[in-house]
């Protein structure tokens, strides 16, 4: 009783240090949860398709929950300029969902595309890590760092060309230990798939190291609307 109203005291004056807000628009929230009512009745779900069609060469299925437009953009935006551990948790209840109804049973290892060191040392964290570690536990398995980048390469945003993407982060990604990567299958989590050309490098290196299969989940990719042309994407976090 007296611990139930203690727990209820901190609570509350933890919610007027930090009021709770939104994860996606990060208005503050007027009830009990993470995301508003607003955002939680217009998120652009990817009803339809939620499977990005097979990305890269070897066709690897990625799961996409969301458009990257509007209040997601937003979220993760707010994601990737510092370190929100609870937008993470709240986004990978998305990812983990769609992985879920996409591409369960398909995998039993989950893992994540690295930044690079110099982005890491920047920002201090890296934001699909902290996808992959939330993810993850609704399996009951800890995310994996499986790959590093083996160099800083230019924004994927700040190029529109589908062929100059690909050639941006062709062969960046390498496993870290290919004997921990052998025969097993992978669950590879991003924050956005845009094109598809960084996931695909990355599913790419864990084949090379020998994965029996990669299948890519991402919280965010692709656009709704017909009058925003794909190009004007942004996945500016995987440089
Ligand atoms: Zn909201």
């Amino acid at each position: 009783m007296m611990t139930g109203l203690l727990n209820e005291c901190r609570t509350a004056f933890l919610d007027l240090l930090f009021p709770p807000k939104c994860a996606f628009c990060g208005r503050l929230l007027e009830k009990p949860g993470d995301v508003c009512e607003a955002c939680e009745k217009n998120l652009p779900y990817r009803e339809e398709g939620k499977i990005l069609s097979a990305i890269g060469e070897e066709g690897f299925p990625c799961a996409v929950a969301l458009y990257y437009e509007d209040m997601v953009r937003d979220g993760v935006r707010a994601l990737k300029f510092g370190k929100k551990s609870w937008r993470a948790r709240v986004f990978a209840r998305y990812i983990a969902q769609a992985a879920a109804e996409q591409l369960g049973g398909d995998f039993d290892a989950v893992t994540f595309v690295p930044v690079s060191r110099r982005r890491n040392f920047q920002r201090g964290f890296d934001q699909a890590r902290l996808l992959a570690e939330a993810a993850a536990k609704t399996w009951s398995v800890k995310a994996e760092p499986t790959l590093k980048k083996l160099r800083h390469t230019r924004a994927q945003s700040s190029l529109n060309d589908p062929e100059a993407r690909k050639k941006n982060v062709k062969d960046v990604y390498a496993a870290l230990h290919p004997d921990r990567v052998r025969g097993r299958r992978f669950l590879l989590i991003d924050d956005v798939c845009t094109t598809g050309s960084t996931m695909a490098s990355a599913a790419g290196a864990l084949m090379e190291a020998g994965a029996a299969r990669v299948v890519c989940a991402a919280l965010a990719g692709g656009h709704r609307k017909v009058d925003k042309p794909e190009s004007q994407a942004e996945d500016f976090g995987k440089n």
